[in-house]
């Protein structure tokens, strides 16, 4: 089934395409001082590392607005600086060759520095994201609504949106961020049904990694899932490296993501037969350590009543039994491995995995890859001659 897409137009951040039907990018943010150049551009590199697609850093200082320039130089992938109101700030971050700026004109002050900044970063080739919050909404905004609803936010986002189309420019990406995540996905459905610029997803303050990455997914993914939003930040009140795995993990889901390995694993049950906990956490370290750009499907599966299902229909498996498991690849059993060998082989599986390969002996059956894996026994499948409890 087609997976659906929101046209938008494409802007260009640095080497990174937002829009347009590209890829859709993960961010994230510094937790770092931007003038402590060295400890900003380690943390940036983690996050690159990490998977970044793009990193901003905040620009609340003049020294920080001095440091862009050494920030941008160091960084192997495009720099955002986010900026409040101050202008002088947004002009030094454009002279300092920054891939974009958050700023909102609307709040910068007069109309002659709004065209200034305008002007510059067109100049330059450089976008800007018009980055609305419901915690910063306008004063007459709130008077006007009462609480930062969707409608609020999406008037805030059209002014600012006004200032820019009035001084010529169309270089925007818009996010309409709320901490409450119902009132965020009206507010991004408002904006994209209206206009057709690219779209920032963002749950804001959506708390500690537990539970920003539960609200995060439910609203970034709700608008992914119907084909809006062009990149994604997930916000965490923890390392900004969780941030970007998060991300990718939305993204995965819908397969909508980059090429890379994606883990299944069961729930597990009354019916498992090994440390299937401790086998998926090493399979995810050593997966994410060596950061595969395979596109394969790999499950995990705790027993041999429903794992041979899951595991079969995925393209790498494997079904525990007691003290030792079976590897199945494109829905055959190719070997048994005992339990403290499974995650090496599952490493090696996917390293010797070619996607390339015609999968001309594969006997997967209809219904194999309907069994429930969530301990719902009964499943129709093959089942591997492995003892069960
Ligand atoms: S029945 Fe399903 S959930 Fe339970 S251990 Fe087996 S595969 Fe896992």
């Amino acid at each position: 089934m087609e997976r659906p897409r929101r046209e938008s137009r494409p802007v260009q951040v640095g080497d990174v395409q937002i829009g347009g039907n590209a890829p859709i990018s993960v961010q994230s943010m510094t937790v770092s001082k931007t003038h402590e150049v060295e400890t900003c551009l380690e943390e940036i590199h983690r996050l690159a590392d990490a998977g970044a697609d793009v990193v901003r850093v905040a620009v609340p200082r003049p020294e920080d607005a001095d440091a862009l320039k050494d920030i941008v130089q160091g960084s192997r992938v495009p720099i955002v600086a986010d900026i409040h109101f101050n202008h002088q700030y947004a002009l030094k971050a454009i002279e300092a060759g920054i891939a974009k700026v958050r700023i909102n004109p609307g709040n910068i002050g007069k109309p002659e520095w709004e065209r200034e900044v305008l002007l510059a970063a067109k100049e330059k080739g450089i976008p800007i994201r018009i980055g609305v919050n419901s915690g910063s909404l306008e004063k007459d905004l709130m008077d006007k609504y009462g609480y930062p609803k969707p409608e609020a936010l999406f008037e805030s986002a059209m002014r600012h949106v006004e200032i820019c189309q009035k001084n010529g420019f169309e270089d925007i990406v818009i996010s309409v961020k709320h901490s409450d995540v119902f009132y965020m996905i009206q507010a991004y459905r408002m904006v994209a049904e209206r206009t057709d610029y690219p779209l920032h997803l963002g749950v804001t303050e959506s708390g500690s990694l537990a539970t920003g990455t539960v609200k995060s997914s439910v609203g970034i993914g709700t608008l992914l899932a119907d084909g809006i939003g062009d990149t994604i930040r997930v916000s965490l009140a923890t390392d900004p490296v969780e941030e970007v795995k998060v991300g990718h993990r939305i993204l995965k889901s819908l397969g909508i993501g980059r090429p890379g390995v994606n883990i299944i694993a069961c729930p597990t049950c009354g019916r498992l037969v090994g440390d299937l906990f401790t086998i998926v956490e090493e399979v995810e370290e050593a997966v994410a350590a060596q950061n595969f750009d395979k596109d394969l499907n790999v499950a995990l599966m705790g027993c041999a009543v429903n794992g041979p299902g899951e595991a079969s229909g995925a393209d790498l498996g494997v079904s525990l039994g007691r003290g030792r498991a079976h590897l199945f690849k494109r829905g055959e059993i190719v070997g048994t491995v005992d339990e403290d060998e499974i995650v090496e082989a599952v490493i090696k599986a996917i390293e010797e995995w070619d996607e390339d390969e015609e999968n001309d002996d594969a006997t997967v059956t209809d219904g194999v890859t309907e069994s429930s894996g969530d301990g719902e026994a009964g499943s129709n499948v093959r089942k591997p001659n492995l003892p069960t409890s």
